[in-house]
């Protein structure tokens, strides 16, 4: 089996001699899907068709209707715990070993490419999609995904690092034009990328919907090319996210692969126009085609190898997964781990109905589902247990009559168990959330059911941070994220101690939204986001601000203590290109058994440029027994000290002194120690000019120091107006015409979804996707039934541009 991290390349030769081999038109029908999720094949050169699929913690291979929203079933798979979940973990082992199950379940269903893991930054906790992203920090993305993508590649399966890039919000998301200056992209953005790539070689790279500094992610040769394959050494393909073509011919040019899903021709006929005419050179379609032709015979390995999975090895697997990742955020008074001899009341319906995973294009279909409610009751006897479900889990709208249920049942008990969250409606691919509030029944229930029971544990089930107004009111808070089909088995052993916590925040908890540096320039306006606050988000705005937060990045609890001895270096100063290591002996000084994370940050002590006060820049993971000591070592080199200098265009690690400070949160560091850095290298002059944003300054970046950083005027958004391809449903809706043209295209894309109107978070992503839909995407998500042509004709009697109208009108008769 062909399981190398190499992948693509490693069948480029045989790929280039089926090119050579194909007809124009052949070449041009291989640079889109056959269908949703199959590569298109050529029988006469015996080129399978392959199937790629969602993703990422788990399989959605859908085997009849096809969507990419996860309306449609799909075939039971594994539903490990979400991204956000598996990044509390700190452990890349374990990413590793949920990797290779999920390559042995793509083997098993004949899949060839897993589309994930995803790696957008949390520039904000309302992106509707941060439970499919690991962290608001790029060293963690980075790594997190390369353990992911190297242990499913192990199987011989592909994976698709997604979505690339600065794809931090669902608002607008098929049109929306970030605008980031190149030192934040380098160092935040599209470092987690450039980690990925550079440990991992993914076979394939999923592009963005969106559009960075005035380009399409489909058509940015600057991303594409410059920075994934020039700087990176990217060997695979690039793939477009689900409808994100914009110019196919453009794209083509630029290093864009392969569109998927197929368009039913509309770009194939397009690309072999452009060659015909002169404006595409055959060397850039063979370019593609071969990248496209190596994975087919990738997949085709993938069929020959066909096992099957081990579905309850899987489970153990994701419970496991479940318990490595949740966060205890508070445990007062030691009310953790429970008593098995007390009385315990369990209050919240998502005790007996998880929220375990998100909604969209992730949502798997689980091969089982535990919870928690269950589980507690295999451990404690029905007469110690009581039950109240407290809110309604699908809407959670007032209800006071549940609340009171709650708090008579919380009287009867020695301790509570309450679990509480998001529902489904709150969080979902295709919207971002309004607001970073539980439901106004959760925090209800919480503070009335305190206030009868101190004793309460809140267990919280959610996809992003969340605004705790509770937070001095329960004694404990266990942060589960959405844990996966097995999270209920995994919160009972945390709660009873036959599992000790030892998840850390991947992620900051803000006190307030408004305390979030990005939060005024979210998610934009006028088609357009400007990323003024630069490389000033999480846990790198609020320690250079020195800003109070709710639970500061790495935090996270245990049932026992460990100590931190003082640092080892492996030497007294760092020298450019060199690599340095630290190590520490950790102990553990409690009674239970645990596993500590060690994190490791940078701090430049006097530097010449605008730097975050201290930034991650390695971590390790270690399992110790009572009373045990374990060694943990931490590796620095350059890009553990360096920073992107706008004016050279390049890294530049600035010579001088550092602080290296080892702990167990980026507010709880145990051990310092200073590093005299030596370099040959020096800040540019502009990088100094710039000034940067300073820290406490970020919600107030003037427009001269944002275009300092961007080295240009700020730009002007794009206007909607005349209608064109781009405009979104919702613009167009604006208009008599339009909103007459939008109700019937929203009703017929629902319809062709199979759309349940009984469901309302399925209906609310409806709502939006088609508001945010752009124009051409109705031709392109139409498989071929409605022609660039027909939308044109639309766009120009929406432009009332008649004559045009009238002239596409013929040309359509014409042709039918
Ligand atoms: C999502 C991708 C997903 C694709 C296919 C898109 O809507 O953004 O993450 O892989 O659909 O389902």
């Amino acid at each position: 089996m062909a399981s190398t991290a190499a992948g693509i390349k490693s069948k480029h030769n045989q790929a280039r001699a089926l090119v050579a081999q194909m007809t124009l038109q052949e070449k041009a029908s291989l640079c889109s899907g056959k269908n949703f999720w199959f590569l298109e094949g050529v029988e006469r050169l015996n080129l399978p068709s392959v199937m790629v699929t969602d993703g990422p913690h788990g399989l959605r291979k859908q085997n009849r209707q096809a969507d990419h929203v996860g309306l449609n079933k799909s075939v039971p798979a594994t539903c490990f715990p979400t991204a956000s979940a598996l990044a509390s973990s700190w452990d890349l082992e374990l990413l590793e070993r949920v990797g290779v199950a999920l390559g042995e379940q793509c083997v098993a269903e004949d899949v060839a490419v897993l589309l994930g893991p995803g790696l957008n930054i949390k520039r904000h906790p309302l992106c509707g999609r941060n439970f499919e992203y690991f962290s608001e920090d790029p060293l963690l993305s980075g790594k997190f995904a390369a353990a992911l993508v190297n242990g499913v590649q192990s199987q011989g399966v592909g994976t698709s690092i997604k979505h690339f890039a600065v794809n931090n919000q669902e608002h607008a998301r098929m049109f929306i034009d970030a605008i980031v200056d190149e030192r934040t992209l380098r160092e935040i953005y599209l470092r987690g990328f450039e980690i990925a790539v550079r440990e991992s070689q993914p076979w394939t790279v999923m592009c963005a919907y969106n559009r960075v500094n005035g380009e399409y992610c489909s058509e940015h040769n600057w991303l594409l090319n410059n920075v994934l394959r020039d700087d990176w050494g990217f060997e695979g393909l690039v793939v477009t996210d689900w409808g994100a073509t914009n110019d196919r011919v453009k794209g083509v040019d630029s290093g864009l692969d392969l569109e998927m899903p197929g368009s039913g021709g509309i770009n194939d006929t397009l690309i072999l126009e452009a060659i015909n005419n002169g404006y595409l050179a055959e060397a850039a379609l063979d370019r593609a085609v071969e990248r496209n032709v190596a994975l087919s015979l990738l997949g085709q390995d993938v069929h020959d190898n066909r096992l099957t999975a081990d579905h309850p090895s899987h489970h153990h697997l994701a419970q496991q997964a479940a318990e490595q990742s949740a966060v205890l955020l508070k445990n007062d008074d030691k009310l953790l781990p429970l008593n098995t001899a007390a009385t315990v009341a369990i209050i919240g319906a998502f005790a007996k109905r998880p929220r375990y995973q998100g909604t969209g294009s992730s949502q798997v279909n689980p091969t089982q589902l535990d919870n928690a409610w269950d589980a507690i009751s295999a451990i404690l006897p029905a007469e110690q247990l009581h039950y109240a479900p407290g809110y309604d889990p699908k809407t959670s709208v007032d209800d006071f009559r549940l609340i009171d249920e709650a708090v008579a049942c919380a009287r009867e008990a020695d301790t509570v168990v309450l679990f509480a969250g998001l529902p489904t409606i709150f969080e979902s691919e295709g919207f971002d959330r309004s607001h970073m509030d539980l439901p106004g029944q959760h925090n209800k229930l919480i503070s009335a059911v305190c206030a009868a029971n101190p004793n309460t544990v809140v267990v919280l089930s959610n996809g992003s941070p969340v605004r705790i107004p509770w937070i001095r009111e329960p004694k404990a808070i266990l942060e589960a994220y959405l844990s996966g089909q097995a999270g209920g088995g995994a919160v009972a052993n945390l709660l009873f101690g036959i599992a000790n916590p030892s998840g850390k925040l991947a992620e900051t908890f803000a006190l307030a939204q408004t305390d979030l540096p990005a939060d005024k320039n979210f998610p934009g306006k006028n088609r357009q986001v400007q990323y003024r606050e630069g490389p000033y988000i999480g846990y790198r705005y609020f320690d250079s601000a020195d800003k109070p937060v709710l639970f500061p990045f790495g935090h996270g609890l245990s049932y026992t203590q460990f100590s931190y001895a003082e640092p080892q270096p492996s030497s007294a100063e760092f020298a450019q290109g060199e690599t340095l290591s630290i190590s520490v002996d950790i102990t553990n000084t409690g009674a239970h058994a645990g596993a500590e994370v060690v994190q490791l940050y940078v701090k430049a002590l006097r530097s010449a440029v605008y730097r975050p006060s201290h930034e991650l820049k390695a971590f390790a993971k270690i399992h110790l027994a009572a009373g045990a000591t374990g060694t943990v070592n931490l590796r620095l080199d350059d890009t553990s000290f360096r920073f992107f200098d706008q004016g050279h265009r390049d890294w530049v690690v600035e010579p001088g002194e550092y602080e290296l400070q080892i702990g167990a949160s980026s507010r709880d560091i145990r051990q310092v120690l200073n590093l005299q850095v030596n370099s040959t290298q020096q800040p540019s002059k502009v990088a100094k000019d710039i000034g940067g944003p300073l820290a406490d300054n970020v919600f107030n970046v003037s427009d001269y120091t944002f275009a300092k950083m961007l080295n240009k005027p700020v730009p002007e958004p794009e206007s909607s107006r005349p209608f064109h391809d781009n405009s979104s449903l919702q613009e167009v809706g604006e208009t008599w015409l339009g909103a007459r043209f939008k109700a019937k295209v929203a009703a017929g894309f629902k319809a062709n979804m199979g759309g349940n109107s009984n469901d309302e978070t399925l209906n609310k992503m409806f709502e939006e996707m088609a508001n945010n839909m752009p124009m051409r995407g109705l031709a392109l998500f139409s498989g071929g039934r409605t022609s660039m042509d027909d939308i044109r004709l639309m766009l120009a009697l929406l432009n009332h541009r008649y004559l045009q109208a009238f002239k596409l009108w013929w040309k359509i008769r014409q042709a039918s």
